[in-house]
């Protein structure tokens, strides 16, 4: 462990193994009572240097203080390839493509087209040890930052064994970003039943955005019952960090609009834009080749691409009023999903007993936001009709990788 990173560096510069790039791992931490293994990815974009600075910080701490967790803690490096060129990626972006086709396909060694392969496959590697192992949910949280400035928030799909780690953080918790983007790691870690969740710390460079990242770690450890509160003796500045920078923003919005983006587009961002700006429906938000990009509706507007790598223009963002979060707990203890197949224009998928498929013609009820607030998930649209899938751990049909990937925990689960 190297002591001299206890405070977070910016610019980050590692230590390059023999070839010349990051360590895979960045070092892991055992505790002496039993406790979750939570699992810290930094720089799976490789522009992203904070997250990397931030579990080095926290590493550094652990041992220093030598402070008493319970489980283990490990740290990992995302897109090392990326990360030692600082670019977010070389080939394509290493946080999409997360499904078991393509993870069978890298694992067998049958596809490498862009060095994201080679990530993917060695990323998964790491991890296959501690989920095989894993006798309950591995808590991931994955650390990232952004193009534009702003306030830090944190991302989660909206399984109830999210919402523990996820709500630990003083931050606002942005739902649904699982699903207007396809195959992110959170995404898919949370679908093999396991705790997932993204951090985002604030600008990529700002030195604010690694203390911000390790302070949303130290919460995340405390939350998932790793350290006792009374174990951190500034936890409460920890917090205060988050809590300051993120003031006055709802504390939970879902994502109502993705504006992607290909590469001959030639996409201009307007300048000026932070995270959770506030914008009116029209508002110019972007120029590209076809001409003026306005909002498609009001909200607050995530993620501003003010960088030239990237497939996601902006999102734009409503607050969900907490109400409603209690409520399809509620509901889902309640296991109210069953009834769901009984409405009119709704059917079950004779081929997978979790996916419902729906005619929205029929439906004429606020279709996504009932079947969100059941705990599924959109997947996408064949035909006119839509698809949602519920999210449950221990996915069926989940192969070669799980279900012995999965938590190893038995009968059915709190779901959502
Ligand atoms: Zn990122």
């Amino acid at each position: 462990m190297d002591l001299d990173l206890a405070s977070p560096p910016q610019p980050l510069r590692f230590a390059a193994d023999e070839g010349g790039l990051p360590p895979r791992e960045l070092g892991r931490y055992d505790g002496a009572a039993p406790g979750p293994t939570l699992v810290a990815v930094g720089a799976l974009h490789g522009n992203e240097p904070a997250g990397p600075a931030a579990i080095r910080a926290v590493l550094a701490r652990l041992e220093r203080e030598r402070l008493p967790l319970a489980g283990r803690f490990l740290g990992f490096v995302g897109n090392r390839r990326a990360l030692a060129a600082g670019m977010r990626y070389l080939g394509r972006d290493l946080n999409r493509h997360w499904s078991q086709e393509s993870l069978r396909a890298v694992l067998a060694g049958g596809r490498s087209a862009s060095p994201e392969d080679r990530e993917l496959a060695e990323l998964a590697d790491a991890f296959v040890p501690w989920l095989a192992a894993a006798s309950a949910p591995v808590v991931f949280v994955d650390l990232h930052s952004t193009s534009a400035a702003g306030a830090p928030f944190v991302c989660m799909a909206d399984v109830l064994r999210n919402r523990p780690i996820a709500f630990a953080l003083p931050v606002p918790v942005l739902l649904g970003i699982e699903e207007a983007i396809d195959g992110s790691m959170m995404g898919y870690l949370a679908e093999l039943g396991h705790v997932a969740i993204a951090v985002e710390g604030g600008q990529h460079d700002d030195p604010e955005t690694a203390r911000r990242l390790e302070a949303a770690l130290w919460l995340a450890l405390v939350g998932a019952g790793s350290l006792a509160p009374e174990a951190l003796p500034d936890l409460a500045e920890q917090a205060e960090r988050l809590a300051r920078a993120a003031a006055g923003l709802p504390e939970v919005l879902e994502v109502r609009h993705r504006h992607p983006v290909h590469p001959a587009d030639d996409f201009r961002m307007r300048p000026g834009f932070a995270n959770f700006a506030p914008v009116a429906r029209g508002a110019p938000l972007a120029d590209d080749a076809r001409g003026e990009i306005r909002a498609p509706e009001s909200g607050r507007l995530l993620m501003p691409l003010y960088q030239r790598q990237g497939e996601d223009g902006f999102f734009l963002a409503r607050p969900v009023a907490p109400f409603w979060l209690r409520l399809s707990a509620r509901l889902r203890r309640w296991r109210a999903e069953r009834w769901l197949a009984a409405l009119p224009g709704v059917a079950r998928d004779p081929g997978d007993p979790d996916r419902l498929i729906v005619d929205p013609r029929i439906a004429r009820f606020q279709a996504v936001n009932l079947f969100h607030l059941l705990g599924y998930r959109r997947v996408r649209d064949r035909g006119g009709r839509l698809l949602f899938s519920r999210r449950r751990p221990g996915f069926r049909g989940l192969e070669p990788l799980p279900p012995e990937l999965g938590p190893r925990t038995s009968g059915e689960s709190d779901e959502g």
